[in-house]
């Protein structure tokens, strides 16, 4: 019996798979991903494992994705579960650390790998990055004992839940600003098998927490002089608010319109987490006045998550039913090594 693993590829859009068009733009076009990779003789090589891509019926310029895309994906990969070794997903960049979030926490006892990949220039062109992105991200779905969803691009693989995209256009698209990279990709695959989650126990299934889409989350970045009638706008329609405030998670405390903006919306059991609009570096609300005022509007700590893992958590704990309570309280736990609690 061969023991070659096997590997399932979402393949969900993105530029990786994407043909010029006669405009010279790029888009996705249906079977030329395939078509692409037919043409690698390295993916026939005995030591690249066995694969099977299920190419989606609309392949998406990840612009487009939404929370609806985010169940899909997760539903896709726990269909085929038993039957793969591990998973690759090839996504667009724009959004891939949205869905790699989002993914982290609606697949609950994961033990395999999910791997999310794409490419800043696509298959087709002689310069791709796409072809080593997706022979890498294959040999890790298959020989490492990842048990999470993980972002692997160009020389890294970082935890999904902690990646953001930091590069329009360099090869080094993604980062984890906040947590050391899972992996180094050189002339070694590097894993750090330290910084792994824990695999769950072997009789855990895999299920999936899908994500309802008339949640309403929404996200805001900070900036001098905002007007408090825009934040209650902003809040206005919301269950929960990712808040984007300034370094250590400070706001302007000098202006008790904003502040009664948003001790109301917190009243009316609206759950809003502030992250820092840094790249680097954690919310300390006691820390500075500015901080400790929105602490006292209602405003809670999101430590050192990205925006992107507090969003998709805020979703999807929604989602699972949680009420405002119970989701505050879990805002600030650790899930799935998306954020570190201070010692
Ligand atoms: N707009 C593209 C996308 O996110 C960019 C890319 O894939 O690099 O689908």
């Amino acid at each position: 019996m061969s023991t070659r693993k096997r590997i399932y590829i979402a393949y969900t859009g993105g530029t990786i798979g994407m043909a010029r068009q006669a405009d010279g733009s790029y888009a996705p076009a249906p079977g030329y991903l395939e078509q692409q990779m037919a043409g690698l003789p390295e993916l026939r090589d005995e030591r690249v494992p066995a694969y099977h891509i299920h190419e989606y019926a609309e392949l998406r310029d990840s612009a487009n994705m939404t929370p609806r895309d985010w169940t899909t994906i997760a539903e896709d990969i726990a269909a085929n579960y038993a039957d793969y070794d591990g998973f690759v997903v090839l996504h667009g960049t724009d959004t891939m650390a949205y869905t790699a979030s989002a993914l982290s926490f609606m697949l609950r006892g994961l033990g395999k790998p999910v791997v999310l990949t794409g490419a800043q220039i696509p298959l087709c062109e002689v310069r791709s990055d796409g072809r080593e992105n997706l022979i890498t991200a294959l040999l890790i779905a298959a020989h490492q004992p990842i048990s999470e969803v993980c972002l692997s691009f160009g020389s890294r693989v970082l935890r999904g839940c902690r990646a953001v995209k930091v590069n329009a256009s360099g090869l080094e698209a993604f980062d984890s600003p906040n947590f050391p990279p899972l992996g180094r990709i050189g002339i070694d695959i590097d894993i750090d098998q330290r910084l792994l989650l824990p695999p769950p126990t072997p009789d855990t299934p895999l299920s999936v927490q899908p994500v309802d889409p008339t949640v309403r989350v929404g996200a805001l970045r900070l900036f001098p002089g905002i007007a408090a009638a825009t934040l209650e706008a902003v809040l206005g329609p919301l269950r929960a608010l990712v808040l984007e405030t300034y370094g250590a998670g400070n706001g302007p405390d000098h202006d008790a319109d904003v502040l009664a903006v948003l001790k109301a919306a917190s009243a009316r059991g609206v759950v809003i987490v502030s992250c820092t609009q840094c790249l680097r570096g954690r919310v300390n609300p006691a820390a500075y006045a500015t901080g400790a005022s929105l602490a006292r509007a209602g405003v809670i700590g999101g430590h050192d998550m990205t925006a992107e893992a507090a969003l998709t958590k805020l979703i999807y704990l929604f989602s699972a039913g949680h009420d405002e309570e119970r989701v505050r309280e879990l805002m600030a736990r650790s899930l799935r090594g998306e954020l570190t609690a201070p010692s």
